[in-house]
């Protein structure tokens, strides 16, 4: 496993990704990537699979302790757009950890930035869980250059991480530009760009070279970029093996030129009530 350093606590920078695992199924892929070696899992209220990921890491028999878990505030809830209200926010959160049978959550994220709700409102409101224990770090996501300039200034405890769609495909320059200067973690979701990049064949002249496939090798030119995690989606246990398999190469130079030149504009993530981006 690659670590990276988030506020002085040492995170397993791959992580598991609990979009779209629902019910039974989100219930079994959760000890089943424990029993792989996974101890990064990555969910939200959005996902409504917070129960089962509780309910999976507890079948586990993994201490706590040893599990890194992420949660994010819903800006939608139930049609609410007022997501991120201090009301929202505590309530939300208390609901969190009750589903995720835990008395705390490593990183709470806000999920998406609200034009309706002052960001210091919900930042003040995710102190406060803070301060009370039951959250750890404080992290936001799909948040542009603007959004975590405002961030960095209103929070009173350091941003940890930004979760933003990160991969092969779309290069970020702007957002990895200010989170690196800021001490800023980056955690990529849609790593595998959902299979895009499977069939490249640049990615696959890489792969062939090291033995491994064209999805290992995004994982992997992600985690060897300094600050940086991933949190691959895996239900199948052959693709989550696949995934966690990837400490035992590095890419070189020549690969990074190959991999860095790919074009880098396509987005797969953005809903109506997404922030306009930064330019790729
Ligand atoms: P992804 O991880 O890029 O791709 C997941 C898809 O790839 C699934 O269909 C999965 O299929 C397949 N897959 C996984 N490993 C594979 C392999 N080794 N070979 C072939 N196919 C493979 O996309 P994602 O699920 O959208 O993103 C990952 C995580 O990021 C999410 O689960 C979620 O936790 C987070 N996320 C956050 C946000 C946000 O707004 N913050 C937005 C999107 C996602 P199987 O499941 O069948 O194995």
């Amino acid at each position: 496993m690659i670590f990276v350093d988030m506020q002085g606590r040492k995170v397993p920078a791959l992580g598991y990704g609990t979009w779209d695992l629902r019910g039974a199924d989100c219930e079994r892929a959760v000890p089943m990537a424990i029993e792989l070696g996974y101890r990064h899992i990555d969910t939200a209220q959005s996902y409504e699979n917070e129960a089962e990921v509780g309910r999976g890491w507890v079948a586990s028999g993994l201490p706590r302790g040893d599990l890194f878990i992420t949660t994010k505030i819903a800006r939608v809830v139930g049609g609410d757009v007022t997501g991120n209200s201090a009301k929202h926010v505590a309530r939300g959160v208390e609901e969190s950890l009750r589903k995720l049978r835990t008395d705390y959550v490593d990183l709470l994220l806000v999920h998406w930035p609200s034009p309706d709700v002052p960001m210091a409102e919900t930042l003040e409101a995710m102190e406060r869980l803070k301060s009370a224990g039951k959250v750890r770090a404080l992290g936001v996501s799909n948040f542009t250059v603007a959004h975590m300039r405002e961030a960095v200034k209103l929070a009173k405890s350091p941003v940890a991480c930004n979760q933003i769609e990160y991969h092969l495909l779309l290069s970020q320059r702007p957002v990895i530009g200010f989170a690196r200067e800021h001490g800023i973690a980056l955690t990529a979701y849609c790593p595998l760009a959902r299979g895009r990049f499977m069939d490249n064949p640049v990615v696959l002249r890489v792969a062939k070279k090291h033995g491994k496939t064209a999805n290992q090798v995004g994982l992997r030119w992600l985690l060897e970029q300094p600050g940086v995690l991933a949190i691959p989606k895996a239900g199948s246990l052959p693709h989550a093996r696949e995934n966690i398999s990837i400490f035992d190469f590095a890419l070189d130079a020549d690969d990074r030129r190959a991999l860095d030149a790919l074009p880098g504009n396509t987005r797969l993530v953005s809903p109506g009530w997404a922030p306009k981006w930064d330019a790729a």
